[in-house]
């Protein structure tokens, strides 16, 4: 695990202190252990997540800097992008978001105190938090949680203006992008520029969208809607 990141950290350019790559390997392992009575990831060798998991939220730290900024990161899973980042970078003010209690709970109990890493919790659906938390964060970051269109409206409301949206995506980003042209405008955003990365021998992208307008109130709809019809 510790060798597989250091060299995902040494691609992506970045030199972090000993410590904090220490602290991210056993947030790694962490996972990998409660994978075992707890579904969290499909991922059980210890380089795969160093590379598919921890190399790979790391990525957006070459995208934006991030130190003092508000993130959220929408749909979390088992903590990621969120907790490899805040653990690379202390000074981000975390905030995790799931509509999954086990995880969050695991999260919330076992995981991040054992590191001793401070965050917030909104354990929930993003469609349903977006009214309370409208245009509050610097930066919104998701990973693995929907198509681009559907994301953005989970997404972009809670980001204030002159704030970004990262949106981590595959090998389908450029016609996923296509697809919510019209979902960024509608939401106030604009997009930016898609970086990418080879991680675990595949092409990762991440979709910059900025938000230079604001979000109108009726978004975000509720789930079912904005499946039914998309922006
Ligand atoms: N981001 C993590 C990662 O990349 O490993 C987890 C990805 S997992 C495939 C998708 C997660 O998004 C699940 O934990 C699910 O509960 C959460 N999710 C999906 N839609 C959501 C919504 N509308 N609100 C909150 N969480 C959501």
């Amino acid at each position: 695990m510790r060798k597989t990141l250091s060299s995902g950290l040494a691609r992506l350019g970045l030199d972090l202190p000993a410590e904090r790559v220490e602290r991210i390997a056993a947030f790694g392992e962490a996972v990998l252990e409660k994978n075992k009575v707890m579904n969290l990831t499909a991922i059980t060798e210890p380089e795969q997540a160093a590379e598919l998991h921890l190399t790979d939220s790391l990525t957006l730290l070459k995208v934006l800097p991030l130190a003092g900024k508000s993130l959220l990161d929408v749909g979390t899973g088992a903590g990621f992008p969120g907790v490899p980042l805040k653990l690379a970078e202390p000074t981000i003010r975390l905030t995790l978001l799931d509509s999954l209690q086990k995880r969050m709970h695991w999260l919330e109990e076992e995981a991040l105190p054992t590191l001793g890493v401070e965050a917030r919790f909104l354990t929930g659906r993003a469609e349903d938090f977006a009214r309370d938390n409208r245009e509050k964060y610097d930066v919104a970051a998701s990973r693995a949680v929907a198509r681009l269109n559907l994301l953005c409206e989970l997404c972009l409301p809670f980001v204030h203006r002159g704030g970004y949206f990262l949106a981590m995506k595959g090998a389908l980003a450029k016609e996923e992008l296509r697809e919510a042209n019209n979902a960024i405008r509608m939401l106030g955003g604009s997009y930016e520029r898609t970086e990418t990365f080879e991680i675990g021998g595949a092409v990762h992208s991440v979709i910059v969208i900025h938000k230079t307008g604001k979000t109108p109130e009726q978004f975000p709809r509720a789930w079912a809607r904005m499946k039914q019809k998309p922006l």
